[in-house]
């Protein structure tokens, strides 16, 4: 009997542990929150290294480096400067490049393979960046 009430005084501070430990990330992220900008909604089409997505680029892209599937999108410059990291689905990725056809509230996506970027599409989605 003794032993069955030690257990649930362990198993309810592993609980109080745990809430403790929910309650600080939840304060973590809200904080980062706060230093993330809402761009509103975007038009995030899909490119890739192809001819027929990047002519002669192929995955070079405006800022020197190297297009990587799931970092690198290509934004228009007025909207979204080169460097800034941008939020998209829960997911960071890194304003790296620029395109002809991409203006105004619009994103395009790196994808490593035309397949992808077929499948891809087109969405809206709302974007962030950090402040
Ligand atoms: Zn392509």
């Amino acid at each position: 009997m003794k032993k069955k009430i030690s257990i649930i005084t362990l198993v309810m501070a592993m609980l109080l542990a745990v809430g403790g430990f929910t309650t600080s990330t939840s304060t973590a992220v809200s904080a980062k929150n706060k230093k993330v900008k809402c761009l509103g909604t975007y038009k995030i089409t899909a490119y890739c290294g192809c001819r027929s997505c990047s002519g002669g680029w192929g995955n070079r892209t405006a800022s020197g480096r190297r297009a990587k599937q799931g970092r690198t999108i290509s934004v228009d410059r007025r909207k979204i400067k080169l460097g800034t990291k941008v939020r998209i689905n829960g997911h960071w990725y890194i304003a790296q490049d620029v395109g002809g056809g991409v203006k105004g509230k619009h994103i395009d996506m790196y994808f490593s393979s035309h397949s992808q970027v077929k499948r891809f599409g087109k969405k809206y989605r709302k974007v962030y960046v950090v402040k």
